[in-house]
Parts: structure tokens; C-alpha cells; sequence
């Protein structure tokens, strides 16, 4: 019997033997002209069969889980031969160009989203390649009460270069126990910042300069691109079925992060950017020119310290040419600028 709500199942005599909610009615597999049901989490194996096809079409009509034109299993079918189909087509690309030209080529295509969970799957192994003093949840600065003024004048630089880059995700900045005067971008917006870099800066356009660069690597999808190149196929396939965590493809990517040095034409399309985003919000360009001269060149860990190399050389004269002739508004005030100096402080 049809109640608003339930199907209610009474004998000849018209005793109610059980009530079974709707929702809770699941569809089980039976010959065509049977329809034959379930409940939903029920311990107790009770099956109730219909061989009437208009009743049948009623409990249907009421039932969500139950689908009798079968177009579940059609769309199920039809994703299998999807993702066959996207799997196959990925191969033959692999085939026609190789893994390091797809991943240039495939990179700027993918959805932000892919990114950002491409980042977040490295995100960990990153920090524990990273956190070689094994400090834990220590490993990031800014949460102590005496580190808290350092995070908010961060928090000022990011948000001022974030409203002038106009990314389509949102940028997420970490300060990190790290003695090197480095920083690093992860796929997906995350931007990790050495303390030595800090250490490192006289000024907070300096810091900017450099969080600028990174910020051209997140936006040109560099990260990705060598997640993409070192993570190879298994990632290619990761990417296809949306599961990236898992498998050794994760380690692999997050150390060739950290281990492996961009391209020139990748630093000096970064070094671009930067210098450009640096104009567009009033800070002083020439900052990320010395802070270059001061690392080396080292912007990211698998950099090479190149100081007085002729290649370091060129890219702080190609950033001092994009300087602006305007005046310029430091990022950070006196007060600002020495609390974020003590953001590893505590
Ligand atoms: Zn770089």
C-alpha cells in the first residue's frame, strides 16, 4: 500500500506486517519484469518482490533510489568508458610528446581546482621534507603570542600583492623555521617562506620582491608543471580519476619541489612578473633586483648560488629596467617592518 511516506506491507487479512520509508527503499538486482526491493541498512535480509508493473512504476515514481529505466547503470557505464576513453587519449599524447611537453602544454588547461589539489596532496610531504629539525607544529612561525604582529604585517604585504595580481585563487603564505634565504610556491597558491630570507632583507619590499617572483611561479603554474613532469604518468592518471594522495608519485613530486631548479626562461618569466606586480601595486621594483644580488639568485631551494654570476647579473638588469619612474609606498612602516623581522621569534 501506498502511504505519503512509506510503503506499507500488509497481509491478506489486512495486518500490517512492516512499514518501509521511501528513502530507505533500494533496488535490487532481479529479472526484467520484477522489481524487487530492499531497505536500506537492514541487518535482517527482507525482500519484498513486485511483479504488478503499474505498482511497480507507483513505488518508482516515490522512490529515489529506485530507478527502473535503468539510467544509473547507463551513466555508470557511460563514465567507465569516459575515463577509458580519457586514459587512452592521454597515453597517445604521452606518446606524441612526451612527458615534459605535455606537462607544458597540459598545465595551463587544467582547472584551478586541479592545482590546488595537486598542492595540497604535496602539501605535507613537502613540510616534512622541509621540517629537517623535526619541529613539528612548531615548524611554522607566526602563531606565538610574540610572533602574532609579525603574521599581521605579512598578512599586509600578501594582501596588498594579492589585490594587484588578481589570482584566481587565493594565496596561502607560510613562514618556516628555515635558516636559508629561500622561499618557495607549491601548485594550487601555497607560498612557503624561508626565515633566512627574512633574516636576510633590510626592507619589507625586499620580502615582497621575492613573494612577487613566487607569485609569478603560481600564476605561470610552474609548480604544476614539474609536479606534472616528475610525477609522470601516474600522476597524468592521478589527475584523470582526481586522486592524487596515494603512491610514491607524491614523494617523488614534492621533492622535485624542493630539489629541482626551474628553467631560465621560467625565472626570468617569474623575475617579469614579479617586477611588473611589484609596479602595479606601488611597491619599489629594485628591491627584488638586490634582494636577487644578495641570494644569489637562489630563489628557490634547488637554486644554485650564483653571486656575481653573469646570469644573476642579467636578470637583476632586467628587473631595474621594468622600474617604474613613480614614487613608491613601503610596504610596511618602521613598526610593521620589525615585527614581521620577529615573526620566528618565539
Ligand atoms: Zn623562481
Amino acid at each position: 500500500m501506498l502511504a505519503p511516506d512509506a510503503l506499507q506491507i500488509a497481509s491478506h487479512d489486512g495486518h500490517m506486517l512492516a512499514e518501509w520509508p521511501y528513502d530507505q527503499l533500494e533496488e535490487m538486482a532481479a529479472p526484467d519484469n520484477v522489481l524487487r526491493l530492499g531497505r536500506r541498512g537492514n541487518a535482517v535480509l527482507e525482500r519484498l518482490e513486485i511483479f504488478d508493473a503499474t505498482f511497480a512504476d507507483a513505488v518508482d515514481a516515490r522512490a529515489i533510489r529506485v530507478d527502473r529505466t535503468g539510467t544509473r547503470q547507463r551513466r555508470q557505464r557511460a563514465s567507465v568508458v569516459g575515463w577509458t576513453v580519457a586514459a587512452t587519449a592521454s597515453l597517445l599524447l604521452v606518446a606524441w610528446f612526451g612527458i615534459p611537453a605535455l606537462a607544458e602544454r597540459i598545465a595551463p588547461l587544467l582547472p584551478v581546482v586541479v592545482d590546488r589539489k595537486l598542492g595540497d596532496a604535496v602539501d605535507m610531504q613537502m613540510r616534512a621534507l622541509l621540517d629537517t629539525g623535526k619541529a613539528g607544529a612548531g615548524f611554522e612561525c607566526g602563531s606565538a603570542d610574540n610572533e602574532k604582529a609579525g603574521r599581521a604585517a605579512l598578512d599586509k604585504i600578501i594582501g596588498r600583492l594579492e589585490a594587484s595580481a588578481a589570482l584566481p585563487e587565493k594565496l596561502r603564505t607560510y613562514v618556516v623555521r628555515k635558516a636559508d634565504a629561500n622561499a618557495i610556491a607549491l601548485p594550487g597558491g601555497q607560498v612557503y617562506v624561508f626565515r633566512g630570507l627574512i633574516d636576510k632583507a633590510d626592507n619589507a619590499d625586499e620580502v615582497a620582491g621575492v613573494i612577487a617572483h613566487e607569485i609569478g611561479h603560481v600564476a605561470h603554474r610552474d609548480g604544476t608543471k614539474s609536479v606534472l613532469q616528475a610525477g609522470g604518468l601516474s600522476f597524468l592518471f592521478g589527475m584523470l580519476l582526481g586522486d592524487f594522495v596515494g603512491g610514491g608519485a607524491v614523494v617523488i613530486a614534492a621533492k622535485t619541489v624542493l630539489q629541482s631548479s626551474y628553467t631560465r626562461e621560467a625565472e626570468s618569466a617569474a623575475d617579469a612578473y614579479g617586477a611588473a606586480l611589484m609596479n602595479k601595486a606601488g611597491g619599489n621594483v629594485h628591491a627584488l633586483a638586490i634582494m636577487l644580488g644578495k641570494i644569489g639568485g637562489a630563489t628557490e631551494p634547488g637554486m644554485k648560488i650564483l653571486l656575481d654570476h653573469p646570469e644573476t647579473k642579467a636578470r637583476i638588469a632586467a628587473i631595474n629596467r621594468v622600474a617604474g619612474a613613480k614614487s613608491t609606498t613601503a610596504f610596511l612602516d618602521a613598526k610593521e617592518w620589525l615585527a614581521l623581522k620577529r615573526i620566528c621569534a618565539g
